[in-house]
C-alpha cells in the first residue's frame, strides 16, 4: 500500500507483486477483488478461463445480495444484460398456487410484518435473475477497467510458502499458450492471498479437513418463450409427485428449469430411463401446463440434462497465514433457496469493512489480519445463519420422504397460505438479518402443520374421533422431526 498507482501497476505486471492476490474471478473474486482496489489496494486477480462461462449456477440474485453489489459499487452488472426483476415466490403445492411476495417496506424503510401477516402497501425489494455468464462478465469488465487491478488468464496450481514459516506468499500458476497449447509455469506474490476458486475447490484442504456433502444434484434445461404463471416471480414447485422444482426467467426468452433429483432415486434408475425419464415421467407433468410444452422440447435433444450438486458445506475457522478461502470454496448450502451470490457479496462488503486500510495498512500482519478473520467469523452468522439454515431445513421440508416431514411441508404452505408470507420471504431475500425470526416462523410452521394433521386425523370418517391418542403420538413425532431438521442446523450455523 501506499505506492503510486503506476508504481503500483509495474510490480503487478513486471514483478507479479501485489498487496492482494485473487484466486477465481467468479462471483466472489471479481467482487473482493474489485472493493479491494477501490480501497486503494494493489490487486491482481487470478482467472483460468476468461470467457464468458455457461454454468447453471447463480442466476437469481435476491434483493439481500443486490443491496450488498450496489454498496460494493457493482450495482450496474445488472445492467444491460437482459436481467429480469423478481417480485418473489409462486410457490405451487400439488397444483395449488401460493403468492409469496418479497415483503413492503412503510415510508421509513422499516419492515413492518416480519412476525406476522403481510403488508398490502409500500415499496417492495426487487431480486434480479440472468444468464450468469453474462453477469460475471459484466463484473469481470468492471475489474478489467480498474486502474488498481491486473487480471491474468493463468490456471493456479500451487500457494507459495516461504522457506522458514508455512506464511502464504502467493501462488504457482501455469499459463497457456492460446496458439501453441503449451503451458508456462509462473508465479505471483502477495500480501495476502484471497482464494476464491469456487465449489471444486483445489486449495479448500489446505484451510479445513471439512469436505462437501450433498445428496442430490440440479438438472437443468433452459426453456424457450415458455409463459410462467406468474410472470416476474421465481416459482417453487413442490407436492407427492416429484421432488422440488425451480423455475425462473433468466431473459426475455429463456426460463431456467431446475430439477432436484435425489441420489439413487429408483424413479431415475436405468430401468426407468434414468434422469431423463425421471424429469419425462415425474417432474414435468407435475409443472404448471403453461409450462409443459417447452421443457418437453429442451429435453427433445436426447442428452442428459446438465447438472450440479447441491452442496453443504458449514464454514470453518481459519488462522490466516498469509491467505483466506472464502466464497463457495469456504461455504456452500442448497441452492433451492438461491442464496450463494447473497452470501458471498455480503461477505465481500464484511471483510472490505474489516480489511479497511484505515483499521490494517498492512496486510501481512498476520495477528491483526487473525483477529479480523475472527471477528468475520462471528459477524457473518447474522446473516449466513439465517441463509445457510433456510436453505437446508427447506430442502428437508420441500423434497419430504416421510409422514412427519410431509405434514411440515404441508403446514409450510398453509402458512403461506394463511398469508404469513412478509416474514418468510424477507428471510429468503435475505432482506431480513435477525436469526430469531427465522426460528420464530420455522416453529410456527411446525405448530400449525402439528393442528392440521390432528384436524385431518380426527376429521377422516365417523371413527376419526377414535384416533384421538394418534393424534397426541403424531403431534411429538412432527415436532420431533421439527427440532431434528432445525435444531442441529441452527447450533451449526449460529453457535459454532
Ligand atoms: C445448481 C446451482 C444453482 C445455483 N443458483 C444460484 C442462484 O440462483 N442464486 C445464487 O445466489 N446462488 C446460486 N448458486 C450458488 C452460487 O452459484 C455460488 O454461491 C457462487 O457462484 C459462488 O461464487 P464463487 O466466486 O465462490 O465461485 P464461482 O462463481 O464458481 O467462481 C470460481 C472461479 O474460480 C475459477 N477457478 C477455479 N479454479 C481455479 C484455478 N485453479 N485457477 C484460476 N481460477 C480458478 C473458476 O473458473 C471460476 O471463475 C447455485 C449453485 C448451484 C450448484
Amino acid at each position: 500500500m501506499g505506492s503510486q498507482p503506476n508504481d503500483a501497476r509495474t510490480r503487478r505486471e513486471i514483478y507479479h507483486e501485489a498487496d492482494v492476490v485473487v484466486v477465481g474471478a467468479g462471483i466472489f473474486g471479481c467482487a473482493a477483488a474489485y472493493t479491494f482496489a477501490q480501497q486503494g489496494r494493489s490487486v491482481i486477480l487470478l482467472e483460468r478461463w476468461m470467457h464468458e462461462p455457461d454454468r447453471i449456477v447463480g442466476e437469481l440474485l435476491q434483493p439481500g445480495g443486490l443491496d450488498a453489489l450496489t454498496k460494493l459499487g457493482l450495482g450496474h452488472c445488472v445492467d444491460g444484460i437482459d436481467a429480469i426483476p423478481c417480485h418473489g415466490y409462486n410457490v405451487i403445492y400439488n397444483e395449488t398456487p401460493v403468492h409469496v411476495p418479497y415483503p413492503p417496506r412503510d415510508q421509513n424503510g422499516r419492515l413492518t410484518n416480519q412476525w406476522y401477516g403481510h403488508g398490502e402497501k409500500g415499496q417492495r425489494d426487487v431480486g434480479r435473475s440472468f444468464h450468469h455468464g453474462r453477469f460475471i462478465m459484466q463484473l469481470r469488465k468492471a475489474c478489467l477497467g480498474h486502474e488498481n487491478i491486473t487480471v491474468v488468464e493463468t490456471e493456479v496450481v500451487n500457494t507459495i510458502r516461504g522457506e522458514d514459516s508455512d506464511q502464504i506468499l502467493g501462488v504457482e500458476t501455469r499459463t497457456t499458450d492460446k496458439m501453441t497449447g503449451d503451458k508456462t509455469p509462473d508465479c505471483f506474490f502477495g500480501q495476502l492471498t484471497i482464494i476464491a476458486d469456487g465449489y471444486d475447490s483445489k486449495f479448500r484442504k489446505q484451510v479445513t479437513t471439512s469436505k462437501p456433502a450433498f445428496r442430490s444434484k440440479f438438472y437443468a434445461l433452459e426453456l424457450i418463450d415458455t409463459e410462467l404463471p406468474q410472470p416476474g416471480y421465481g416459482h417453487v414447485i413442490i407436492g407427492h409427485s416429484c421432488f422440488p422444482v425451480l423455475l425462473y426467467q433468466i431473459g426475455t426468452h429463456e426460463t431456467r428449469a431446475l430439477f432436484d433429483v435425489p441420489m439413487g432415486i429408483p424413479e431415475a434408475s436405468p430401468d426407468n430411463g434414468g434422469v431423463r425419464g425421471y424429469i419425462k415421467n415425474h417432474a414435468i407433468p407435475a409443472l404448471p401446463e403453461s409450462v409443459r410444452p417447452a421443457a418437453l422440447k429442451a429435453l427433445e435433444d436426447g442428452k442428459i440434462p446438465r447438472s450440479m450438486p447441491n452442496s453443504w458445506l458449514p464454514a470453518t475457522k481459519q488462522t490466516p497465514r498469509g491467505m483466506i478461502v472464502l466464497g463457495d470454496a469456504h461455504n456452500m448450502r442448497h441452492p433451492l433457496t438461491g442464496a450463494g451470490m447473497t452470501v458471498a457479496f455480503n461477505d465481500v462488503l464484511l471483510l472490505s469493512e474489516l480489511l479497511h486500510p484505515s483499521r490494517v495498512p498492512n496486510l501481512d500482519d498476520s495477528d491483526t489480519l487473525a483477529a479480523a478473520m475472527k471477528t468475520m467469523y462471528w459477524r457473518r452468522k447474522n446473516y449466513t445463519s439465517i441463509l445457510n439454515v433456510l436453505a437446508q431445513a427447506l430442502y428437508s421440508l420441500f423434497a419430504a420422504n416421510d409422514r412427519e416431514l410431509r405434514a411440515l411441508q404441508m403446514g409450510c404452505f398453509e402458512y403461506f397460505k394463511r398469508g404469513m408470507t412478509d416474514g418468510p420471504c424477507g428471510l429468503l431475500g435475505g432482506i431480513i438479518h435477525r436469526p430469531i425470526i427465522l426460528a420464530y416462523h420455522f416453529f410456527s410452521v411446525a405448530f400449525l402443520a402439528i393442528g392440521l394433521h390432528s384436524i385431518e386425523l380426527v376429521s377422516a370418517g365417523p371413527l376419526g374421533i377414535l384416533k384421538t391418542p394418534l393424534v397426541f403420538v403424531d403431534a411429538i413425532l412432527i415436532l420431533a422431526k421439527a427440532c431434528v431438521v432445525f435444531l442441529p442446523l441452527i447450533w451449526r450455523e449460529g453457535f459454532r
